[in-house]
């Protein structure tokens, strides 16, 4: 079976995203986000989209697009904005927080982005943007470039295919396809299992609260709350500890 990713261009419709000399943030995600899209697709992963068109769809409805479609990984594309033009550039990716395959991807997409050109922003955490706190599956934020930098814009125009290509390869590096055209494990820590709904958003919200990556992920007449994802076992157990200790009982899925 394959990989099911969506990918997600950033804003659209009524939100233009970041706007510069008349150039609007959703018209260029939608854009790459389509090339990466046909990339991925064509590598034989199994691709949906938040949006082909210029509709507007609030995070909490791509995230939620996501959950439903059972994504096995989340990508956002957008482009960033500094308040005075020109003084920065580069790109960065954002991630929930620094722990499992999510944050090994971002690192490989800004790597491969540095390597066309652009100066490396790194990997960021930003726990509370919606399609990164909402969506049940590892996920990540690309900000290919400033908007309002005319370096970047350049890097844009002139190396768009390679850079549809840099973020394609570092999202099929990381899951494994392309070298051994295996799939790599993912493991997630399971703090509980419950019939009602409720109970279940009650351990989320107190899991949330305390800053762990959690979601619910639903099947089988039961609501499972789980912390993750993360690409090693290691990083599974490590978890583990952390939520024994601030009392959850746990079990390590994989
Ligand atoms: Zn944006």
């Amino acid at each position: 079976m394959a990989y099911k990713i969506m990918i997600d261009a950033g804003h659209g419709g009524r939100d233009p995203g970041a706007v510069y000399n008349g150039r609007q943030e959703k018209d260029d995600v939608l854009e790459l986000a389509l090339a990466v899209g046909q990339i991925l697709e064509d590598a034989g992963l199994d691709v949906e989209y938040t949006r082909t068109t210029d509709i507007y769809e609030s995070p909490s409805e791509k995230a939620r697009e996501a959950n439903n479609a059972g994504a096995d990984f989340f990508v956002s594309i957008h482009r960033n904005s500094f308040p005075r033009p020109n003084e920065v550039s580069g790109v960065e990716t954002l991630v929930y927080d620094a722990g499992g395959i999510k944050n090994q991807m971002a690192e490989n997409v800004n790597r491969q982005l540095e390597n066309i050109g652009f100066r490396n922003l790194g990997v960021k955490e930003r726990p509370n943007l919606t399609v990164l706190r909402r969506t049940q599956m590892p996920a990540i934020l690309v900000e290919a470039g400033f908007i309002n930098s005319d370096i970047d814009n350049r890097l844009f125009d002139e190396n768009f295919q390679a850079i549809a290509h840099g973020i394609a390869d570092g999202i099929l590096e990381t899951i494994g396809i392309g070298s051994s055209g295996t799939m790599e494990q993912v493991y997630t820590v399971q703090t509980g299992a419950f019939r009602n709904e409720e109970y279940a958003g009650q351990m989320l919200d107190s899991l949330l609260s305390r800053n762990y990556p959690a979601f619910i992920s639903e099947g089988g007449g039961y609501y499972r709350v789980q912390v993750g994802s993360f690409g090693s076992l290691a990083e599974a157990r490590s978890m583990e500890q952390r939520l024994r200790q601030d009392g959850y009982p746990t079990a390590i899925i994989g």
